[in-house]
């Protein structure tokens, strides 16, 4: 047998580590954990200089699986943003400037669904209209070649979570309601999933979204494409990821044009 090539090897190891660093910088990791991760706890909001929520939000506004709406078979978009009103029902309100509840087309074929409101976002009420909705923009308008105001785009979460972080589980199934909503008013014909929590909200599993990427999934009985998120895009300018993101959203904007 012969000895294992340890110019090979090596190759290997660093292929293997930097997919993983890439699949950290996906998930938002800003730098690598030395030590093993802590139970997650809401952040500082040291950005805006808005008062933290510390605890938990009291009984009734966590999670309200109980009293989800129960929409019509085809619901309008104001009736789902009506039923949201000043919204409580979870801890992100705390921190919100304003709830950011989607844009675009109400009757669009091509829906865009990302994470949640980032610092622009919330001052402004528009989802993606940031540095990563400007790249978004321009690979729908420069892309895809349709106007922005052509599809509909909003988020799991419709308040800006504290720095940015991830949307708790509690404040994914508050709101997730609204998101199912939105989908049943405008009854696109094909989703794209931003990133790894949206796609992992809709494929209903933990994903890695380098793995489901470029793959048709289904969300109640709707074609989902998942995609890499613009902001990992920006923070990966590269010219693979760039093509990978192109090639999805054609295959998406295919998908709606099918007979
Ligand atoms: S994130 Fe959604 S459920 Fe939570 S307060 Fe905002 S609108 Fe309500």
């Amino acid at each position: 047998m012969s000895a294992a090539d340890p110019r090979r090897e090596a190759r290997e190891l660093v292929a293997a580590a930097r997919a993983w660093l890439e699949e950290c910088a996906e998930d938002g990791l800003e730098s690598i954990p030395t030590t093993a991760p802590q139970p997650a706890e809401p952040a500082p909001v040291a950005d805006t200089g808005r008062e933290v929520l510390e605890t938990p939000p009291p009984p009734g506004q966590a999670g309200l699986l109980d009293e989800a709406p129960a929409w019509p078979a085809t619901p309008t978009l104001e009736e789902v943003r009506g039923t949201l009103g000043e919204c409580t029902r979870c801890g992100l309100c705390q921190g919100r400037t304003q709830i950011v509840f989607g844009d675009g087309n109400p009757e669009a074929d091509l829906m865009f669904v990302g994470e949640g409101p980032g610092e622009q976002e919330d001052r402004r009420g528009i989802p993606f209209c940031g540095r990563a909705g400007e790249l978004l923009t321009r690979m729908i308008e420069g892309g895809l070649e349709i106007p922005r105001s052509q599809v509909y785009i909003c988020n799991i979460v419709k308040c800006r979570p504290p720095r940015n972080r991830t949307p708790l589980p509690d404040e994914v199934s508050a709101c997730r309601p609204f998101l199912d909503g939105q989908i049943a008013a405008v009854r696109p014909r094909a989703i794209v999933a931003l990133g790894k929590p949206a796609t992992s909200l809709l494929l209903g599993r933990d994903v890695a979204i380098s793995r489901v990427r470029g793959q048709w999934h289904e969300y109640r009985g709707i074609p989902v494409m998942p995609t890499f998120h613009p902001a990992f895009i920006l923070r990966q300018y590269t010219q693979e990821n760039r093509r990978l993101v192109w090639q999805d959203l054609k295959a998406a904007l295919a998908r709606t044009r099918e007979g």
